[in-house]
């Protein structure tokens, strides 16, 4: 049995503390803020209005998230979006079109052109990528992306380029930008394929295409894998909000979670100090920015916190030297805001998921989710609809940076556009998350090498968290899953 150390009670942090404990560990979780949950955070209003300040859904993509839920006797409270909520939609030419679901609405589908839709059908008999010998790559002067879609870094090319290669310019510039707009806030033309959409990448490596791969069945999975594949994968909430599973796994920690608590250095070695047993003992030392917290002392450290607070944090120099440089992912600006309106002031059914829009449609926001429709609760009553729009990202960040009264107004204009909104709000929540999302750029390699050495060079050390393992949260519970198994296996071996 291991004392081990956790930075951070995000939802990183808190699976890897409740999965250690499991395996019987002790954990101590240390976070800075209030709230266990990090980026997971709900706003219960007394009204009836509800607000999720970071993520509103998680997406079922394992047998391993399932079992948390179950783990923590939420089965009960997990809400999966009603049917009426599946549909997606798209702004092209200014207007709002469906996501075609079937080959028959692709052929009839606005979304795209003719010309685009026969593109689609050559996907199949397009050649595979190529990658560029080594003699070939050439950097550019100051930038790491090319026009072609290859980055300097090469045989890691941009989500855009192959795109662009696979499918055609407009299913880039159209269904491409408005789902990376919507999931990483990012720009195609910076993110990584093999990085940011490594299924993608597999389906055409594993098959030669993404049609073909689909029809066949889809990625490759080892046989003990409990992965869900993405189209078959439900996406959830709980009734009060997602911040139920953070608060849930905080209660089962009880005491073991430390709020209110900043770490200010990771000492590494056998620390002697007279009289303390324990600290002569222990290969891992916590300090904290309050002088009255003493330090702790752990048999392993598992730094969970954010990237950019790699950057705040003392460590011994050659683990400085290595870890600090994963502070510069980049991670742009997102503001979520959350409006609250009658339903009778609705022009549209909000009959989905919600509607995302592309750079090239010119709207300020990156797209709007019919909270309340995908789930219950987010309204005081059935008269009543929540909406939640993004804005900023790669895209506009300068967007992400005005005031909360410009930001609405850019906000109810693109509603009005969109929607036929009538009404002013009868609700608002507002939060600019600074660095909001990492994003997986051509190139994130190196970071990825650099967690690993840190590792490597540290044993006892380990690092988890969305710029490591993926972005959602479904990837960050996974981890925790594989991180938690690794950790137990080297001090097994230790
Ligand atoms: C606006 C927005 C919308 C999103 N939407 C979705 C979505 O719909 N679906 C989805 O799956 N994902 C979504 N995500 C992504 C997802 O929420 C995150 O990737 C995930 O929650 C990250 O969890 P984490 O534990 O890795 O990191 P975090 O949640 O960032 O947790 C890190 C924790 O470490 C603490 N910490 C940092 N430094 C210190 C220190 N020195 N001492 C002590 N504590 C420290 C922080 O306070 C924080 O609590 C969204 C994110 C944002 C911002």
């Amino acid at each position: 049995m291991a004392h081990i150390g956790i930075i951070g009670a995000g939802i990183s942090g808190l699976t890897l503390a409740l999965l250690l404990r499991e395996k019987g560990h002790t954990v101590r979780v240390l976070e800075v803020s209030d709230q266990p949950g990090g980026a997971i955070r709900t706003t219960r209003d007394r009204d009836g209005w509800m607000a999720e300040w970071g993520p509103n859904t998680i997406i079922e993509s394992s047998g391993r998230i399932k079992r948390l839920v179950s783990m923590l006797d939420l089965e009960g409270r997990r809400r999966y979006p009603d049917i009426s909520a599946k549909k997606r939609y798209i702004v092209r030419d200014g207007r709002m079109v469906a996501v075609p679901g079937s080959l028959r609405e692709l052929i009839r589908t606005p979304l795209l052109s003719r010309s685009a839709k026969l593109s689609i059908l050559r996907e199949p008999f397009r050649q595979r990528y190529r990658p560029v010998p080594s003699s070939q790559q050439t950097a550019p002067p100051h930038h790491s992306h090319s026009d072609s879609g290859t980055s300097f870094h090469t045989n890691d090319e941009s989500l855009a380029g192959f795109v662009r290669r696979r499918l055609g310019e407009e299913f880039l510039k159209w269904p491409i930008d408005a789902l990376v707009g919507g999931i990483y806030a990012g720009d195609p033309e910076r993110l990584s394929v093999k990085h940011a959409f490594p299924r993608l990448a597999l389906l055409e490596e594993q098959h030669g295409s993404l049609i073909l791969g689909q029809i066949k069945g889809g990625v490759r999975r080892p046989p003990e894998s409990d992965e869900i594949p993405r189209n078959k994968a439900e996406i959830f909430s709980f009734d009060d909000g997602l911040q139920v599973l953070p608060e849930a796994i905080s209660a089962r920690l009880g005491d073991a979670v430390i709020l209110n608590s900043r770490v200010a250095g990771i000492e590494m070695g056998r620390t002697e100090a007279p009289g303390s047993e324990s600290i002569a003992n222990s290969r891992w030392r916590i300090t904290f920015t309050d002088p009255q917290e003493p330090p702790l002392t752990f048999d392993s450290v598992i730094y969970a916190g954010t990237s950019q607070g790699l950057k705040s944090i003392k460590m011994p120099g050659p683990l400085s030297e290595t870890v600090t440089p994963v502070a510069d992912i980049l991670h742009p600006p997102v503001v979520s805001l959350t409006l609250g309106f009658h339903r009778r002031d609705i022009g549209h059914p909000l009959d989905g998921f919600g509607v995302l829009v592309p750079g090239i449609e010119g709207f300020p926001i990156l797209g709007t989710l019919f909270t309340s429709t995908l789930f219950p609760n987010r309204a005081p009553d059935e008269d009543h609809v929540t909406l939640t729009t993004y804005l900023g990202g790669t895209r506009q960040p300068e967007i992400a940076e005005k005031s909360e009264e410009e930001q609405v107004k850019l906000v109810l204009e693109s509603l009005r556009n969109l929607l036929g909104l009538r009404g002013e709000p009868l609700y608002r929540h507002r939060i600019l998350w600074a660095r909001a999302i990492p994003q997986y750029e051509t190139g994130f390699a190196r970071y990825l090498t650099l967690m690993d050495r840190a590792e490597h060079e540290h044993p006892g050390f380990y690092m988890a968290g969305n710029y490591r393992t993926g972005i959602s949260v479904g990837d960050t519970i996974n981890a925790a899953f594989d991180l938690a198994e690794r950790i137990d296996q080297d001090l097994i071996g230790s």
